[in-house]
């Protein structure tokens, strides 16, 4: 009964818990990124995608166990001033001597990790080491990804600072799980990064650009709710929780959705993109050759078959989105396990199967995101969000 009732909690908590992307989007952008890598690599991350995608939210998982984990998933970079990314060296050695190791620790280190795990990836492939190769890539899939969520280069990163507490997972959970059939995931192809560092800031620096529209979009949205009809509150072992309510979360949606739509898209190509990087900065090794068993031609059909369905932004209505799918990726896995070696992962985590509202257009876009650009941030969104950078940080736990 004790063991039942651990289980529970977690399955509970752990949604909460989990910052970033939420669970669903980390996965999905995981699986995304391996279709736009090209053939050369992508054979081999097919063989892993379960792995991968299983692993995608694996730094999340850290964060429990480990404290020094928290601030390699954000930079709040508002804390360094009026001119935050002028004022921010770009390079590591450049900023800690600029504001101490343990400062930027304490507000985030996002783009540095990412930079670090490349390298770390990068060497793995000089080894040929598989393992290594699969983990890494998971790694920075992770980074990159939460790089791209506008809330994690923010001090006010869930609103808590100009009340509208419970942003963040509406953001990057709840309106992702809830819309992903409306959006069209057609990310562009992997291409080789020649300044890895500069691309990274770039990410962040976009992701800023969107805040002031998170914020002010709230305000907006808000006017036509109640505190009844905004919020929904549960009750668990004692404690209450507010949360958005679904009514709010479609209404915000309307306005903000092109913009998760638009980020949820974007970051599987940084991520197939820095793959291709460091694969190629350690020499373009044969991936193939690191296969135990060279792909047969039920692999390649089914691979094809997936390529096309993501083509055709079917993976959503033929319930081929991982993410989705708990079951079978635990099948999957195991199969794949036992081909390679490795040793038994732990079952996929009790995230909770997503509410996704079926829409008959999956390209619709409330926003068109061409327009929606790192200059999307009003100027009284900015005036705001300078303010609230200055009240105090709360919590340091993202
Ligand atoms: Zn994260």
């Amino acid at each position: 009964m004790k063991k039942l009732f651990i289980t529970l909690t977690l399955v509970l908590v752990l949604p909460v818990l989990s910052n970033g992307w939420g669970f669903f989007a980390h996965k999905t952008i995981a699986q995304v990124a391996v279709y736009a890598l090209p053939k050369t690599m992508q054979a081999f991350y097919f063989r892993h995608l379960d792995e991968i995608v299983k692993k995608s939210v694996a730094p999340d998982e850290r964060r429990e166990a480990d404290p020094a984990e928290a601030p390699r998933h954000f930079i709040d970079i508002d804390h360094f001033g009026d001119d935050p990314f002028g004022a921010m060296p770009k390079a590591w050695d450049e900023a800690t001597a600029k504001y101490t190791a343990d400062t930027l620790r304490k507000y985030g280190t996002v783009p540095w990790t990412v930079l670090e795990v490349k390298e770390k990836l990068t060497e793995a492939f000089r080894q040929r080491d598989t393992t290594a190769i699969i983990a890494l890539s998971a790694d920075l899939c992770h980074y990159i990804a939460d790089a791209h969520v506008p809330l994690h280069t923010t001090v006010n990163y869930d609103g808590q600072l100009s009340g509208q507490t419970g942003m963040h997972s509406l953001w990057e959970s709840k309106l992702p799980e809830r819309h992903i059939a409306k959006y069209k995931l057609d990310s562009k192809p992997a291409k080789y990064i020649k300044d890895p560092q500069a691309a990274i800031w770039a990410v962040v620096q976009e992701s800023y650009g969107f805040l002031g529209a998170t914020f002010d979009l709230e305000e907006v949205v808000t006017r036509n709710f109640t505190p009844e009809t905004k919020y929904t509150f549960s009750h668990r072992y004692g404690k209450t929780r507010r949360s958005y309510s679904d009514a709010f979360a479609d209404a915000y949606h309307d306005k903000v959705g092109g913009m998760v739509a638009y980020r949820l898209k974007q970051a599987p190509t940084a991520v197939a993109s820095m793959w291709l990087t460091a694969w190629q900065d350690a020499g373009r090794p044969d991936l193939n050759a690191l296969m135990s068993r060279k792909p047969g031609k039920e692999e390649k059909a089914r691979l094809a078959a997936e390529l096309k369905l993501w083509d055709k932004n079917e993976l959503v209505p033929q319930n081929m989105l991982l993410a989705m799918q708990k079951e079978k990726t635990v099948e999957r896995a195991d199969e794949i396990n036992s081909a390679d070696q490795t040793p038994t992962t732990a079952p996929a985590e009790a995230a909770p199967a997503p509410t996704v509202v079926p829409a008959p257009e999956p390209a619709s876009m409330p926003v068109a995101p061409k327009k929606v650009k790192t200059k999307v941030k009003t100027e009284a969104g900015n005036a705001k969000q300078k303010a609230k950078a200055k009240a105090k940080k709360a919590d340091d736990g993202w």
